[in-house]
Order: structure tokens, then sequence, then C-alpha cells
């Protein structure tokens, strides 16, 4: 069994919703990422993103089963609405981890390190709609073990713009940085934060790297396989590969079908040629899994994590050798954390 350590999921926004989070988690149940279903699929650990809704505008999947679609993007939330969620999530993950089922991973020391049987987790913010205009709060944020940002959810706020969910077009939908975004991202990079560029705008994901940071988008995939406002051109997986970045594969069916629809079957498939399309681009270095379990409709055969070693069968079957395939499926994202995270 390969080793896993994937780029994205929401497994954290799914279990706010349940009355014994630490219980659903160790026992396993519905959803795509539970202990488990990670030990039963070989994955080791991944990014943990906490995430603030918009109330009451669910994402509707159904949009994405009649392409072409252009869904508008919803208001900024007010920080007092962000923030609720937020703390509930880090809860939950405090109390896995308290309960041995997560490892959080701090330093670059932390990386690759034996968790005892516990998933290892970078917590991740998936929108800073909850820090205040100048970025109040992200200290302490840090300080609860959060080590990855993305300045904008597919939504915008005071620091960035995000892309819509739109097919035909790539991420050239709007704005980039706001002066306090730049200024967000400065401080992410001195605290030895990972900078997410899934859902910012293309504007955005330049000014990024206009800042000196590597180029990630822990859950994005490929325009010349599916173009998506949500998946990366081939200058933007050159610039990854180029300032020592990664670029993670996202599982989610609609960001994977060459025609942005939502359809499972033949999913699968698109993935690898996701992969090899990003390899080639990127370079076989800065290249990962993203997964968006708990976020996104998966393709058939890969339901949840409990079928990760499908995706590892389809990348053998197309070709990809050991060395790659290892590299993709943990060694990337471990070596690009033990280069970008703190120093112990
Ligand atoms: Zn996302």
């Amino acid at each position: 069994m390969i080793a896993v350590f994937d780029g994205h999921n929401d497994a954290l926004l799914r279990l706010s919703k349940a009355d014994d989070p630490v219980a659903i988690f160790r026992d396993g149940g519905a959803g795509h990422l539970d202990l488990p279903k990670a030990r039963a699929g070989g994955m080791e650990g991944g990014f943990f993103a906490l995430f603030s809704p918009t109330p009451d505008v669910p994402l509707d999947f159904t949009v994405f089963d009649h392409p072409p679609y252009d869904v508008p993007v919803p208001g900024a939330l007010p920080r007092e609405v962000a923030s609720h969620p937020i703390a509930r999530q880090i809860e939950i993950a405090q109390a896995l981890e308290a309960a041995g089922l997560l490892a959080m991973i701090r330093t670059r020391g932390e990386v690759g390190k034996d968790t005892g049987g516990a998933l290892a987790c970078v917590l991740h913010l998936e929108g800073a709609d909850c820090l205040g205009p100048e970025g109040e709060g992200l200290e302490t944020l840090f300080d609860a073990g959060l080590r990855s940002l993305g300045p904008v959810w597919s939504r915008p706020n005071a620091f960035a713009h995000g892309v819509p969910f739109r097919t035909g077009s790539d991420g050239d939908t709007g704005p980039g940085l706001t002066q306090a975004g730049r200024a967000l991202v400065r401080s992410c990079r001195d605290l030895g934060m990972v900078v997410d560029c899934s859902h910012i705008t293309m504007r955005g994901f330049w000014d990024i790297g206009e800042e000196g940071l590597p180029l990630v988008a822990t859950h994005s995939n490929a325009c010349a396989i599916s173009m998506s406002a949500r998946n990366l051109t081939d200058a933007q997986l050159r610039a990854i590969g180029e300032s020592g970045g990664m670029a993670g594969l996202n599982f989610g069916t609609m960001f994977l079908n060459p025609d942005g629809r939502r359809a499972a079957a033949g999913a699968l498939d698109h993935a690898v040629r996701h992969l090899a399309h990003m390899v080639e681009t990127a370079g076989e270095a800065h290249v990962g899994l993203g997964s968006d379990f708990d976020g996104a409709p998966m393709p058939e055969g890969l339901g949840s994590a409990a079928e990760l070693q499908v995706l590892v069968a389809g990348m053998e079957a197309a070709g990809f050798g050991a060395d790659l395939i290892d590299r993709i499926c943990h060694r990337n994202w471990r070596d690009f954390l033990a280069r970008t995270l703190p120093r112990d």
C-alpha cells in the first residue's frame, strides 16, 4: 500500500454538524474521510480545512449537472458570522488531537514523524473571512496550530477576490490581492505558513508570487484538461514549479471532467490525465493530491479515502513509475512542508 499525504479535506466542517464528532471520526460513518477509511486507503495525513459556509446559500451540486454554468459568488461574510464555525472546527480538531486521532504538524521536524496511528494534520484556513481587516486574529490561530491559509474562498473579502464556479474560463475573473491581502500574505510568510492559491483569482495568484512566496494550489487541476475558473493554466502550473510550490489534484468530478459536469462515471480516468499534465508542466517534484474529501462529489471508484489505492492503481496502469507515484502520493507534500513550515 502506498502512503498518502493529502492537500485538502473538509472533514472538520462535516464533523461540526455531528453530535459526537470524536466518535464518528474514530469509528467511521457516512462521509469521505474518517480514521477507519484513512487506514483502509493508506492515508497518513493531510491538510484539514477550517471553513465558514455562507449561511442560507448552500452550494447546490446539481448546478454542475448542466454545463456550461457560471455560479455567481455569494457576498462577503461579516467577520462575526465567519468566526463561529471556525472556532467550533478548531475545538473539534483539538478534541481529535486529545483523543489521539489527529496529530497536528506545527514545525518542520514534525513532518513525517511517527504519530502513533493518529492522522497527521496541517490545519488550514480556507478563506480568511474570520480575520480583522488588519489581519487581527492571525496569531491566535497560529498559536492554535494553523499552518496554512488561503486568503479567500469563492467569495470576496477584505483581502482578495475568489473565482466563481465557472466553466469555459480560467481564473482571470476579477481583481487580485487588496493592500490588506498583501500585508496578510507577508505576515503568513514571516510566520512560516503556507499560502494557498486555490479559489483566488489569477491576478491574486500572481500577486502572491510577487510577494516572494512559493505558489501553492492545494486543490486545483489543469485548465488544459478541464477549463474551469477553479483550475490552473499552464503558465500557472509552470510558475508553481519554478517557485518551488505545489499543486494538489482535486478529486471533485466537476473539476476533473473536461466539460465541467458532475458525472461520477469516467472521472477517475480524467484524474490520471490531469496528474500526467500537471507533472509534465509543473514538474515531478511539484504535484501532489488535494482530494477535497467531504467537500466535493467524488469519482466512481474513488468514493472515499478508503479507495485511495484505486487511484494508485490508475497511475500504475497509465505507466507512472514507482518513484513518481511515491512523490505524488506523499513525498512532494512532505518535502514542501519540511522546507516551508517554522523551524523547530
Ligand atoms: Zn475548496
